[in-house]
């Protein structure tokens, strides 16, 4: 018999608990800084006008049915992804060394990942995160037996990167280690290399002969620029590496809900590539198989849409640059007010900070009063939703921070 009273208590997720405080709270000027999700200037969830039109488009078509995706998920979307994260001209595509694999969003893109790497990467290897990274990271990697270690990535003190730091743990990491790189808009931290520092890092991943990894869930949401929030990404593929990228929809077309994501493994070029992008996606088909058997379609087909349309297409940067442009707004008010109210401290990492999430600096003590005190939910690392923030509340929590600053 299975012993089932011996399965001990999990850990609550931080989130989610955060969350339900926040619903139980019935003050009227709460204020719900942890979601990880968009929310437009009335705090309200907004469906992308590009996705209601292609709902609209989808519903209406007398050939949709609800048939089984192969596994590999849906093709028109998974090609279009591909040239969506590495441009359509590059040398990977057009030199067809890269597979990808509709997944669970970005979670399911990273899994997948973490599962081929573990059973497929030579040697022991050990997956390299940043310090400090999305929570669900360590756990996703530790469920496949992918063991992994940190790189210091935000510097307390500048409340930027420390690019010194991250240089030298991957430096000091052995050979041919697994790097988890955020794309662009790093989740907790707001912080990103520069072009340059992103430079350093590739040559310093090639000389140690490391495989990056890159996690991409914020493609357009972080600057409103498509091809600039894949810059990284596209430098390390312009560079030749082997690598895999997971990437989410969840995002940047607010399908959050609907779990549409792809995957991508990009191998080496030369002669030998088309038969190892084969020989790897057989596997990646085993693996699919076997854990979810097909991806879910109707999100894939709403983001599939939009993205081989080209009008279609153009209407969604637009909702890129108005979500973007409402945080990066939300950033600079943020700013004005704490500078206005000469709240003790440097605020210029708020707007230097890029995507969904800054990194305050505010304390643990500090965080906690807020939520007593003022009815302010945010997680205890000072991590702040700027989506939460919008012109009816930023001056109530400018305020809040600036009675628990002093
Ligand atoms: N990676 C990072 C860094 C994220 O911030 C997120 C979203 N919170 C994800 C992956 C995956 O999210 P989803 O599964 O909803 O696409």
């Amino acid at each position: 018999n299975f012993p089932a009273d011996t399965v001990p208590q999990a850990p609550e997720d931080p989130l989610f608990g955060l969350m339900a405080a926040y619903r139980a709270d019935p003050f009227d000027k709460k204020v719900d800084l942890g979601i990880g999700a968009y929310r437009d200037d009335n705090a309200k969830p907004w469906v992308l006008p590009v996705v209601k039109k292609a709902d609209e488009i989808l519903r209406n078509d007398p050939a949709l049915n609800h048939e089984y995706l192969p596994i590999a998920g849906l093709s028109d979307l998974t090609t279009a992804a591909a040239k969506l994260i590495l441009g359509a001209d590059s040398p990977a595509l057009t030199e067809k060394r890269t597979h990808s694999m509709q997944t669970i969003s970005g979670t399911g893109a990273v899994h997948l990942g973490g599962l081929f790497l573990s059973k497929f990467f030579p040697g022991k290897p050990t997956i390299y995160l940043s310090d400090p990274t999305w929570a669900n990271h360590k756990q996703i990697f530790s469920n496949v037996g992918l063991p992994s270690a940190v790189y210091p990535y935000f510097s307390k003190s500048t409340k930027g990167l420390d690019f010194d730091g991250m240089k030298a743990a991957i430096a000091a990491a052995p050979n041919r280690s697994i790097i988890l790189l955020h794309a662009c808009a790093h989740n907790p931290t707001g912080v990103d290399p520069t072009p340059a520092q992103w430079t350093e890092i590739a040559f310093l991943l090639r000389t140690k002969n490391h495989f990056p990894f890159f996690d991409c869930a914020y493609q357009g949401f972080a600057s409103g620029d498509l091809a600039r929030d894949a810059w990284a990404v596209r430098y390390f593929a312009s560079q030749g590496f082997e690598m895999c990228i997971a990437q989410s929809f969840a995002k940047n077309f607010g399908l959050y809900g609907e779990r549409a994501g792809c995957f991508h493994f990009i191998t080496y070029p030369g002669p030998n590539a088309t038969q190892t992008i084969s020989r790897i996606s057989s596997q990646l088909a085993v693996l699919q198989r076997s854990e979810i058997s097909n991806p879910p379609a109707y999100g894939a087909r709403i983001a599939a849409l939009v993205l081989n349309d080209p009008v279609l297409f153009a209407q969604w940067e637009d909702d890129l640059r108005t979500m973007s442009g409402r945080i990066i707004a939300m950033r600079k008010a943020l700013r004005e007010k704490l500078e206005e109210l000469r709240t003790p401290g440097s605020w210029n990492h708020i707007t230097d900070q890029i995507g969904m999430f800054s990194f305050t600096g505010l304390s643990e003590k500090q965080v906690l009063e807020l939520r007593s005190q003022a009815h302010v939910y945010m997680t205890k690392n000072g991590r702040i939703s700027m989506a939460g923030l919008n012109s009816g509340n930023v001056e109530y929590f400018a305020r809040a921070v600036d009675r628990v600053v002093r």
